[in-house]
């Protein structure tokens, strides 16, 4: 029987916002984390709009864009929510789709394990976003424990070359200051992660 991914929806021809060319976002449901500035809580919860399909369809969906992707270099981001709760139907879909497509993974990495096949496939890239390597300011705000993310960064940043990876510190208001974000950077360089894969932002509160 062929693999399934349930999905929440499809946005397509988005320009180096989640991956390198032109891409189309695919946004799975779910996510083990409770950020309190979660964008995304209603959408995850909008279980009406999750559909379950085949890998094969979701590739033959996504194929109307099949020379964008070739000629831009672009191709499929799985974003969420957490995608990894569906790590072996993305790396279905990694075995199934045309070689030209890259992926692009949005994931906080607060996951079990990140599959081999995905650390080793050169067309696979992973946008993380750890919140905060401080400890205690993780569980506050996400509540959850930072372990399995520390362990699958770790992996990252071992097997995974600099240039399909970067990793995304906000600044949280009310949460991290710009100590707590300086001891971060700290934080990932000792983990072996270069200061260019670093990615400083705001979040904005409203
Ligand atoms: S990791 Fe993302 S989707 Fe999950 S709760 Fe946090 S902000 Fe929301």
């Amino acid at each position: 029987m062929s693999k399934t991914i349930k999905i929440l929806g499809i946005n397509r021809h988005r320009l180096k916002t989640d991956g390198k060319g032109v891409t189309t976002l695919v946004a799975l449901p779910g996510c083990p984390l409770r950020c309190e500035y979660c964008i995304n809580k209603e959408f995850l919860q909008q279980t009406e709009r999750l559909q379950e399909v085949t890998i094969e369809k979701l590739i033959e969906k996504l194929s109307d864009d099949h020379c964008y992707f070739v000629y831009t270099g672009g191709g499929v981001t799985f974003g969420g929510g957490e995608p990894l709760l569906q790590m072996e139907s993305i790396v279905s879909f990694l075995n199934a789709c045309p070689e030209e497509w890259n992926l692009t993974i949005e994931t906080s990495l607060n996951v079990p394990y990140v599959h081999e096949s995905l650390l080793q496939s050169e067309r696979v890239s992973f946008i993380i976003d750890i919140k905060s390597m401080n400890k205690d300011i993780y569980e506050r705000y996400t509540g959850k424990s930072q372990e399995q993310t520390l362990c699958n960064l770790k992996q990252i940043a071992k097997q995974v070359a600099g240039g399909r990876y970067y990793v995304r510190l906000p600044r949280i208001p009310g949460y991290t200051t710009e100590v707590h974000i300086d001891e971060s950077v700290e934080a990932l360089c000792a983990l072996g992660i270069n200061k260019n894969n670093i990615q400083i932002f705001d979040y904005v509160v409203e």
